[in-house]
């Protein structure tokens, strides 16, 4: 069901993508909105073993939108150097697809917490983190989005530079 890429040289591995989901600190991630309006807001996360992890209020359009239609994509832009003589950008970005559900279950929500903080706020201490998560647990949300499908794509220079480091 999900699409290939018509530039398949532009594509990166799966291997290549993780690193490139590990180093980004936000995205855009992408809802079925209001009325047929497509609702794409930004949003931090992490990644960890095929799934991402977002946190949110209870409410608000976000949430409305994922209980309606749990379907969604998720997009980080890892380089986008413009080059203005060749009127084009060196790109780099990866898409995810999946459904995303709220975690209901409190131990899987702090395990969820407790790493997007520690992506976050990698030197806080445990006692500091603990206190925060603590502080914010009431209003707190947790989301998963299960990857079901992941694409990466670069600009064909980016590709030529590669191949050429690597000969
Ligand atoms: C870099 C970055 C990281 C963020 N990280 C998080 C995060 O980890 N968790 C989190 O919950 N939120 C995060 N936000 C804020 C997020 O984009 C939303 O504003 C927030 O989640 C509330 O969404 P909502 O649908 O519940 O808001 P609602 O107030 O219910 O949205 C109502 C309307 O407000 C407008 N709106 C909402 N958010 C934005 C926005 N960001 N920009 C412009 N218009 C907007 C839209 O028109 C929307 O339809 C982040 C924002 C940025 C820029």
């Amino acid at each position: 069901m999900f699409r290939s890429m018509r530039r398949s040289r532009q594509a990166l591995s799966q291997k290549e993508c993780e690193p490139l989901l590990n180093k980004a600190t936000s995205g855009v991630l992408a809802l079925s909105g209001d009325e047929g309006y497509p609702y794409a807001l930004p949003i931090s996360f992490v990644y960890d073993e095929g799934k991402l992890y977002f946190h949110s209020a209870k409410s608000g359009h976000k949430i409305d939108a994922i209980k309606k239609e749990p379907k969604a994509s998720f997009c980080i832009i890892d380089q986008d150097t413009i080059v203005p003589e060749k009127y084009t950008t060196y790109f780099r970005s990866v898409i995810a697809f999946g459904k995303l559900s709220i975690i209901e279950d409190e131990l899987e929500k702090y395990a969820a917490i407790d790493k997007l903080a520690r992506k976050y706020a990698p030197n806080d201490t445990i006692e500091n983190r603990c206190n925060e998560i603590q502080r914010e647990w009431q209003p707190l949300c947790m989301l998963v989005m299960d990857i079901e499908h992941l694409s990466g794509k670069e600009a064909i220079e980016l590709v030529r530079q590669k191949s050429k480091e690597n000969m």
